[in-house]
């Protein structure tokens, strides 16, 4: 930098005059330049211009040296605001001239014109007329690529000036083009403002960063500025759908429509937090689930909810279906009638009030003037009150243009017959199969704003708001779970519960299969299942197969364990077996090496019972003493 040079080499005192043609600009700024004099005072160095010879060290040439950069410095601050001053006046009349879009052109006189070439023109229009159809800018670039379509790039100055380039067409070009208000025949100035902003790094440079200013700042709006491709409207329109189009901070924005058969994709909204909820398919895009899973992606944390969408798709597409049938619409549109009615009123107030104040206005001014000016109390305070009956007529009037306009609801009769009679094509061309799911979407995107899913018990709630903003209210049946769809039925539970007291658990499972029951999972019960449903409902067992299972020794169904029917009978566990082989005992077993169970009666007691030994009383009588 020539300057930090001058400034180094003053400073180490090898300079003895510093020469300039205009002292002044030397330094950029009037603190550079103060600094250099201070520097040249400092090591005994002129300043010499065409004008004479300064010594910095000198009071009088000093204060004469540091006039003269405050004026260069007010004087370039002149010249630069006289151009922008310039450039602005110029926009403002809509003749300052800047690169146009591809599509339009500058005509001989200076005027903003469409492209004569007809190919150019096409092209803009389809990138209009594709965004239409798809509502996507990336759909238009893939129909540009799939069609190897290209698109014209008009070249600005220099040698190959106006000369024309046809190359691919990227996103960003048609995110521009779709953006820009040039399209729709306004002549815009201001719509970017850049900002300084100092890069970080050891050296601190500073860099202009250019801003997108919001369309409502906009400082110059030109409407019908010259010839258009797209109304304002359409214009506007577009905007709004790029805005929606938007992904990022999803909870905001619906999102451009996709292909996946999900009918409410980025329409859908969790009821427990609010946020955007998200689509997967599972089972090969089978099955389709709609999940909270935002706060899962952002931090990790669990997933809100997640639930089956097939049920809730079908039940608000019957909704949608059911809210444009003809009967329907007829009160819909009659409602329509009241809320015209009930605007015009609210409005006729208004202009009651504001006549009112009008009026009250008026008669402050006549007391005004009919007051003698030279009472100037009087006329003081009149004069007063009338500007306040003044700044009320105002202030209602500014409130009554910010209130939404009444008209936008208002519909011609044609425009009713034309609702009447989409509204009867409309089932037909919804369930077409040439229909593809992005049109069943923007269909009922128009009607629909979004739908707030929540879980209450069996049911899933979901909110339906259309795009007036009422509310429908759907309880849609929730799946069963798939350890609910396994789970054994409750009626299966409770016979076991009656029958476990005197049978057993292969006894259970023959009875149950012959009432025709069937396990949880389907199929038969058999006795691990029996064994696994007492054990999971906590159901005891009356009759179980083991011996210690019982610890009288007799069982739920009255029969008594090999060792209970020896004890009581007085004899050997061995007799027993025999007895029972040979059929003198009746006994029944699961397995054939299973432990018996034997039906005894007082009878049978008493006939095979056996007299109780002295020997075995004595040794306890002498255990005893
Ligand atoms: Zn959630």
């Amino acid at each position: 930098d020539g300057f930090q040079w001058l400034v180094a080499e003053v400073g180490l005192g090898h300079v003895g005059a510093v020469l300039s043609l205009e002292v002044s600009r030397l330094a950029r700024s009037c603190s550079d330049w103060y600094r250099l004099l201070e520097i040249c005072a400092l090591t005994d160095t002129l300043v010499v211009d065409d004008e004479g010879v300064y010594d910095p060290g000198a009071h009088n040439d000093r204060l004469l040296l540091g006039f003269k950069g405050s004026m260069s410095e007010a004087e370039l601050h002149w010249l630069k605001s006289r151009l922008q001053g310039g450039k602005q006046s110029k926009a403002e009349q809509g003749s300052l001239r800047f690169r146009l879009p591809i599509g339009l052109v500058y005509d001989p006189a200076g005027r903003i014109v469409l492209d004569p070439d007809e190919a150019v023109q096409e092209a803009v229009r389809l990138v209009f007329s594709l965004f239409e159809q798809s509502t996507s800018a990336l759909a238009v670039v893939s129909a540009f690529a799939q069609q190897h379509l290209r698109f014209p790039t008009r070249w600005w100055g220099g040698k190959r000036a106006d000369e024309l380039i046809w190359s691919r067409l990227t996103h960003e070009r048609v995110l521009n083009i779709l953006h820009s208000p040039l399209y729709a025949g306004a002549y815009v100035y201001g719509r970017t403002k850049s900002r300084r902003h100092v890069l970080p790094g050891e050296e601190p440079r500073i860099k202009g960063r250019t801003r997108r200013v919001k369309q409502e700042d906009w400082p110059i709006v030109l409407l019908d500025a010259h010839p258009s491709y797209i109304s304002w409207e359409h214009f506007l329109r577009n905007q709004r759908q790029l805005d929606d189009n938007r992904t990022w901070r999803a909870e905001e924005h619906r999102g451009a429509v996709r292909e996946g058969p999900s009918l409410l994709q980025g329409i859908v909204l969790c009821g427990s937090c609010g946020r955007r909820m998200g689509i997967r398919y599972q089972r090969d895009g089978s099955l389709l689930m709609y999940e909270c899973h935002q706060l899962h992606a952002q931090l990790a944390a669990r997933t809100c909810q997640t639930m089956r969408g097939d049920r809730i798709d079908q039940a608000v597409v019957a909704c949608f279906l059911e809210a444009i049938e003809p009967a329907h619409l007829e009160v819909a549109l009659s409602a329509l009638d009241q809320v015209e009615a009930r605007a015009k009123q609210i409005d006729q107030q208004w202009q009651r009030q504001i006549e009112r104040a009008q009026y009250e206005a008026d008669l402050a001014r006549r007391r005004y003037k009919a007051v003698d000016p030279d009472n100037r109390l009087v006329a003081r305070s009149l004069e007063r009150e009338w500007n306040e009956k003044l700044a009320e007529v105002e202030k209602l009037e500014r409130e009554h243009a910010l209130l939404p306009q009444a008209k936008a609801l208002v519909l011609t009769g044609e425009q009713r017959e034309q609702i009447r009679r989409l509204a009867h094509d409309l089932p037909a061309i919804w369930h077409a199969s040439t229909t593809t799911f992005i049109e069943r979407k923007q269909l009922m995107r128009w009607l629909i704003k979004d739908v707030t899913l929540s879980k209450r018990g069996n049911v899933i709630d979901a909110a339906i708001r259309w795009q007036t903003e009422a509310l429908t209210h759907l309880a849609i049946p929730r799946h069963k779970k798939s350890w609910e769809e396994r789970q054994t039925s409750p009626q299966v539970v409770d016979r076991v519960r009656e029958l476990s007291p005197t049978q057993t658990n292969a006894q259970i499972a023959a009875v149950l299969n012959e009432e025709g029951e069937q396990a949880g999972m389907g199929g038969s019960l058999t006795v691990s299942k029996i064994e696994w449903i007492r054990y999971a409902y906590h159901v005891p067992a009356g009759c179980p197969e083991r011996p210690k299972a019982a610890p009288t020794g007799q069982r739920g169904d009255g029969r008594y364990s090999a060792r209970a029917t020896a004890d009581l009978l007085n004899v050997d566990v061995s007799t027993i077996a025999d007895w029972c082989k040979t059929g003198q005992l009746e006994s029944v077993r699961s397995t054939p090496l299973g432990p018996r169970w034997i039906t005894l009666t007082p009878e049978i007691i008493a006939e095979l019972g056996k007299p109780i030994k002295r020997q075995w009383k004595q040794r306890n009588t002498r255990t005893i003493e």
